[in-house]
């Protein structure tokens, strides 16, 4: 019998270091590695563009039959995937503010998730794969052999965020991202379907004195059995 592929499934809120820890833990045991928060915000990149309601499930469900979101492993790629509306490929603009205050409002519903869900699921059933996001533990992968929840302390993920988005050339007030941050866990902790909480079987891990280094060590550790 074909043994099933190594799924590894990182959850946790936002700015926690979930694409910095799975980038280097893919990296290390040559997986793939999956941002999933990368679909969310492109189906919200593309509702801010046509100017549809956020609140509106059946028109960005719409959308995503319109303009379907893939993601195209691509090893080559800065983050090891690409990322696709339609043809169009998008990178800057997922990050954006006005994209990171609307997602979560998209990322609530529940059609929404179904169908990228399901693109996940497709992503992961062809190997082993690191998949990041809030519910992959909980709904997307839950026969994954190991499941991390990484947190950190609120002040240390604002001054991360905010190191990092320095780093890229935008200064923002670190108020204003602290206000952010806890409104998006709020309302990704709140929503009926599948909110953000640790898998039942998660090993929780805290960040906060620790570097993303040490915590990838852990987590191939896990994996490696060391
Ligand atoms: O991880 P990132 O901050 O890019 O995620 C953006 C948003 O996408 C989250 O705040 C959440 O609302 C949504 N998301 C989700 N489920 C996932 C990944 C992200 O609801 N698996």
């Amino acid at each position: 019998m074909k043994e099933a592929a190594t799924h590894i499934a990182i959850d946790g809120p936002a700015a926690s270091g979930k694409t910095t820890v799975g980038r280097i833990v893919a990296h290390r045991l040559r997986f793939l590695y999956l941002d999933t928060g990368a679909m969310y915000r492109a189906l919200t990149y593309l509702a801010l563009r046509s100017e549809t309601d956020l609140d509106n499930e059946r028109a960005l469900v719409r959308l995503c039959e319109y303009d379907p979101i893939r993601v195209k492993l691509d090893l080559d790629a800065p983050n090891g995937y690409r990322v696709f509306a339609g043809t169009q490929e998008l990178g800057a603009e997922l990050v954006s503010s006005s994209v990171t205050s609307g997602v979560s409002t998209v990322a609530a519903h529940p059609l929404v998730r179904e169908r990228l869900v399901m693109e996940q699921r497709a992503i992961a059933a062809e190997g082993p794969v690191v998949m990041a996001g809030r519910d992959i533990g909980t709904v997307v992968l839950p026969h994954a052999q190991y499941k991390v929840f990484l947190t950190a302390s609120l002040d240390a993920r604002v001054t991360r965020r905010r190191e990092e988005l320095q780093a890229s050339g935008v200064n923002v007030d670190a108020h204003r991202l602290r206000e952010d941050i806890e409104e998006r866990d709020r309302l990704d902790q709140t929503r009926a379907t599948s909110p953000l909480r640790p898998a039942a079987d998660a090993t929780t891990i805290d960040s906060t004195d620790v570097t993303a280094e040490e915590v990838a060590g852990k987590i191939i550790g896990m994996v490696l059995g060391a």
